[in-house]
């Protein structure tokens, strides 16, 4: 007989789409591991997120953060760029997508920079996205405290700003990061009517940040707008542990519809097709 294995605290596998850079990646990527994470999608400064390497038991999706508000990212305050610059270089990044040095572009920070997701200045960015059939992930909603982002504004975080990029790039993949709360209604009426926008539950699966109940109400609304295959786990670095249990904590969910939502939505959404 063989002796029991025992098992990690959750056998659920979990893609996250919403990380970023940590102090110590080795030991986060381990935390991650342990609670069921395979695959993330990573955003930060560009020289930390060298540090995310693909192991035997994580995939790792790089992105490419900007703009960058003072040319830092917001919060950890590390220059995105080597040349300390808000924008990267529109010629590297597509070296960079060609390469296969980043798998998608976001964390868009149109909000913290004080401009709309729809701004002209993107444009380059969304088109090579779309050029090269990789997601566009855009920060929506709120923010934390002390962010260090002078031109932040509430107002920009609203999903329906998305709008006009969505009509002038109609074959792009965007997601709505951290699903547009509190503006919901915004977010659902743009997934509505644009069946290419998905969303990440990070934040609102935050208990420090949204009550359990209030998380709860907010999938149930989504799942009842028919939603169930364009939600896509995130942590945002939270507690994965937590952020994990607060969806396996959903009484109305069903198995299947927690798995589309832990990693089946994602592979989907980020599949790149040539
Ligand atoms: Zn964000």
């Amino acid at each position: 007989m063989i002796a029991s294995v025992s098992l990690p605290a959750t056998s659920q596998k979990v893609f996250d789409v919403h990380l970023h850079g940590d102090k110590e990646p080795t030991k986060q990527m381990e935390t991650l591991a342990a609670s069921g994470v395979y695959k993330l999608a990573i955003s930060t400064s560009w020289s930390l997120q060298e540090n995310y390497i693909t192991n035997s038991e994580i995939t790792v999706l790089k992105g490419l953060m900007l703009p960058c508000p003072e040319g830092k990212v917001p919060y950890s305050g590390q220059y995105c760029f080597e040349d300390r610059e808000d924008f990267p270089d529109i010629t590297w990044v597509e070296k960079m997508i060609k390469e296969g040095k980043i798998q998608f572009i976001g964390e868009v920070l149109s909000q913290y920079y004080g401009i709309s997701a729809s701004d002209e200045k993107l444009f380059p960015y969304y088109a090579l996205a779309e050029k090269y059939n990789i997601p566009i992930g855009i920060h929506t909603g709120l923010a934390g405290p002390e962010h260090g982002s002078p031109n932040f504004k509430v107002s920009l975080g609203k999903p329906l700003l998305l709008e006009e990029m969505l009509q002038k790039f109609p074959n792009l993949k965007v997601w709505i990061m951290h699903a547009g709360a509190p503006f919901l209604e915004e977010t659902i009426a743009i997934m509505k009517y644009y069946p290419n926008v998905y969303t990440d539950i990070s934040a609102i699966n935050n208990p420090y940040i949204f009550p359990k109940e209030d998380f709860s109400r907010i999938i149930k609304t989504f799942i009842d707008a028919g939603f169930e295959d364009r939600l896509m786990f995130g942590s945002d670095n939270s507690d994965i542990t937590m952020a994990i249990e607060n969806v396996e904590n959903l009484a109305f969910l069903t198995a299947a519809q927690k798995e589309k939502i832990f990693y089946k939505n994602a592979e989907l959404f980020f599949l790149q097709k040539h």
